[in-house]
């Protein structure tokens, strides 16, 4: 039953909030002393509807890989991880309604691994190249996956020299693929993790060469000062993980506006600051193995994308404006009285919350 004038959260469970007293944020449960304390922190947190969130208590984390420990980790909440145990996907960390919808669920939610063949063969024809600037005229903002490889250069072997490049579109099909002749000597293939030798670069397309069609590729026609928005234009959404750095070595200048890294995804990272290896992503969420022994960057591109399309296809509730940085907003809480707010109860208090990063829902919409 329902006590008058008490604060319940969404499950039913008294929540101590009274003026003064003890009170729980409504997003990810944690307990304060007092009000002021709570809303310190929702001024930081940053709760939103974007975050993984618990299918059972419907607690919020601020990644999956929290929301796991959560569910199955060392110190699992116990109510959570039994339900889990019984219906729980262990790869999209999703709750279904039954064992049998599980069984279905996980068939389609576990992938397997591209086939070697494919790239081996495309890279031994040496390229497959067809970037192709269509201006956009085709439907909606097209997404492609980028991956490179890395030989070494310089005296003491380290510089990382682009040698090959592969980009995918988003049904996985390769719409380029080359070896890379960088503009300096190699003085390191790196063959037993790339498999690269002399001769697949000694005629190779030369990186400037590469630099200018990956570059006119991505923009599309559009010129990148125009470049605002996912929405409308003609730029490619470019898909990768750690793009900063593939990018760097093909020394290629892209808006980060339009690039969704999943080395740098707060939901996909294993701390703030730290990011989780392609490999294990790949094994933990789309259930297979990638990277063993010579790396193909077409199997990395098709990895980058797999949990690109994933995360597009998360099912959020829809905000006008979605971000603590829309201006339209009054999120951030600097334009509420800190009286005002401590008036508010904890669900208040989320309501007017909004997350601190780009959610990929957003590009469904
Ligand atoms: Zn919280
Ligand atoms: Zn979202
Ligand atoms: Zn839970
Ligand atoms: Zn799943």
């Amino acid at each position: 039953m329902i006590e008058q004038g008490r604060d319940y959260d969404r499950i039913g469970r008294f929540t101590p909030f009274e003026m003064g007293r003890r009170a729980s944020c409504s997003a990810c449960y944690r307990q304060f002393n007092r009000m002021e304390h709570l809303v310190d922190h929702m001024r930081t947190s940053f709760h939103s509807v974007h975050e993984p969130t618990c299918g059972v208590c419907k607690k919020h984390c601020r990644s999956f890989e929290s929301l796991r420990e959560h569910l199955i980790g060392p110190l699992p909440k116990q109510e959570c991880r039994n339900v889990f145990n019984i219906r729980g996907c262990k790869f999209c960390l999703a709750i279904l309604d039954s064992p049998y919808a599980l069984r279905v669920h996980q068939d389609r939610c576990q992938l397997s691994g591209v086939s070697h063949g494919i790239s081996a063969y495309m890279a031994n024809l040496g390229l497959r190249d067809s970037l192709t600037i269509d201006n956009g005229y085709s439907r909606g903002p097209q997404v492609v996956a980028l991956a490179c490889k890395t030989v070494g250069g310089g005296s003491d072997r380290s510089l990382d020299l682009c040698a090959r490049v592969c980009i995918i579109d988003e049904n996985e099909n390769i719409i380029f693929h080359t070896y890379v002749k960088p503009s300096i000597p190699v003085t390191n293939y790196r063959y037993e993790t790339t498999g690269i030798r002399p001769e697949h670069l000694r005629d190779a397309m030369p990186l400037r060469q590469v630099q200018r069609k990956v570059q006119d590729f991505l923009c599309n026609g559009e010129p990148t000062w125009k470049i605002r928005s996912p929405k409308g234009g003609k730029a490619r959404i470019l898909v990768g993980h750690g793009l900063d750095h593939d990018l760097d070595k093909m020394q290629v200048e892209y808006p980060p506006i339009m690039i969704r890294d999943t080395a740098k995804y707060p939901p996909l990272m294993k701390t703030s600051k730290l990011s989780n290896s392609l490999k294990y992503l790949t094994q933990a969420y789309l259930g297979y193995d990638i990277q063993n022994g010579i790396q193909d960057p077409y199997e990395d591109c098709v990895a980058t994308m797999r949990l690109y399309v994933r995360m597009r296809r998360q099912v959020h509730r829809r905000q006008d404006y979605p971000l603590a940085s829309d201006p339209q907003n009054r999120n951030n809480f600097a334009s509420w009285r800190q009286n005002e707010l401590e008036r508010m109860s904890p669900e208040e208090m989320l309501a007017i919350s909004r997350s601190d990063y780009y959610c990929w829902c957003l590009d469904s919409a």
